[in-house]
């Protein structure tokens, strides 16, 4: 019975990854992507055709004015940061309208104090809660914004916390209020797990800046490092700026033989999305078989490729974490223990045996030692590895259960 409903679920989610990939597809070869175009450039990367054309097909595939997709963005935390420093300036106050962000961009924004944060340079955070039932507070957002409101920032993906991800949909609804306040408001989202999931992307909504990293969804799990920026000119321009020089932006940055696998990982990513959602959902199911909480549920609606589940006792989270390292194909050997990691209050324990170093489109698993113990896990470029890190998972637990 389960199985049957299952594979309803894969199913449909077979049928977005084709709509995706036929998309991109379209986008490599509108742009006549060429053999020579993987051939990169050293020094300045003064025109680097094989640069060029990929930041054509991603405006492509995301459906915008203008793409900035290069290595030197060092990760997602590093794209939102030139993102935020790009379009912001001293007075102008950045608004969270879905609670607190990301936890490494409390340091860029200056939540928590940092040296050469936001705050340092005179730029003002407000934030906007989630209503205690996690609906979107949408009387709260227009209550906020000000006449310094210049960038609303809205993040996709739940992260490491328990609400529920966003869909494109409600980042519709989201932005359309906020234009309904001030249509000048810059509404940038972070994209980052989300991308390949729905057939849309949020820039496909109005979302004047989409933000991701590379070696999450959209590398495909070939890419080695990167993020990427995409949305309307001027505003990934300013980005660019900020990344190289003022005067530079876009028109330097060294490619060192990368085009090829940030091409290649855009085209197989919606596959390996799809992979990746598979096993989100296999391990919602089964562990849900076991009486346990999950976020989502194995048969929600999905917008990002995460999966949380409630492990009810430190010994259950750490067996799971176990569980995972095991099943990788690098570093299998591994016992991952709980770690005071900089920037948290409770102990966090991690899992991943990648091939790239903390690729997160890879099987990995996070948890903060701290009730109600949720595990995170996302990834799995294959079903099968998925399938097998999770079997694997599952009897640690049940192991662990049984003490
Ligand atoms: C991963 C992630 C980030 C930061 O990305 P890094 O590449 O780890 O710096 C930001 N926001 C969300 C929602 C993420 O999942």
């Amino acid at each position: 019975m389960l199985e049957e409903q299952l594979k309803k679920r894969f199913n449909e989610i077979d049928t977005i990854s084709f709509i995706v990939g036929k998309k991109i597809l379209r986008a490599m070869q509108k742009n006549k992507l060429e053999y020579s175009h993987f051939a990169g450039s050293s020094g300045y990367g003064y025109d680097d055709s094989g640069r060029e054309v990929i930041e054509r097909i991603y405006a492509d595939v995301f459906k915008t004015e203008d793409a900035l997709v290069r290595p030197q963005l060092m990760s997602g935390t590093h794209a939102l940061t030139v993102s935020f420093f790009g379009n912001l300036r001293p007075g102008d106050t950045l608004l969270s309208v879905v609670g607190k962000p990301y936890d490494t961009l409390l340091s860029v924004i200056g939540i928590r104090e940092a040296s050469g944060s936001l705050k340092e340079f005179g730029i003002n955070y407000r934030q906007v809660d989630l209503l205690s039932t996690n609906e979107i507070d949408f009387e709260g957002i227009k209550n906020s914004i000000d006449t310094t409101t210049k960038m609303v920032t809205i993040q996709r993906s739940k992260g490491y916390s328990t609400r529920p991800t966003l869909s494109v949909a409600q980042i519709d609804e989201i932005i359309k209020v906020v234009k309904s306040v001030r249509a000048n408001i810059i509404c940038l989202v972070d994209n980052c797990y989300g991308e390949f999931v729905e057939e849309m992307e949020p820039s496909e909504v109005g979302a004047d800046l989409v933000v991701g990293s590379l070696i999450k969804n959209p590398g495909g799990g070939l890419c080695e490092s990167g993020g990427y920026i995409v949305g309307k000119k001027k505003f990934v321009e300013a980005a660019a700026s900020r990344l190289t020089a003022p005067g530079l932006g876009k028109e330097v940055g060294a490619t060192l033989g990368t085009n090829k696998n940030v091409l290649h990982g855009l085209f197989l990513a919606p596959e390996v999305v799809a992979n990746a959602l598979k096993g989100a959902i296999f391990a919602a199911a089964e562990f849900e078989k076991l009486g346990f909480n999950t976020i989502p549920k194995w048969n929600e609606q999905r917008s990002d490729i995460v999966q949380a589940i409630d492990l009810k006792t430190s010994e259950n989270v750490i067996a799971f974490c176990e569980g995972i390292q095991q099943a990788a194909p690098v570093d299998s050997f591994v016992k991952p223990i709980p770690w005071e990691m900089p920037g948290y209050d409770v102990p966090v324990i991690m899992a991943a045996g990648a091939f790239v170093q903390g690729s997160s489109i890879e099987l990995s698993a996070d948890a903060p030692i701290k009730p109600p113990y949720t595990v995170f896990f996302q990834g799995g470029l294959t079903t099968y590895h998925a399938k097998i890190g999770i079997t694997i998972a599952l009897e640690s637990v049940k192991r662990s259960m049984k003490q």
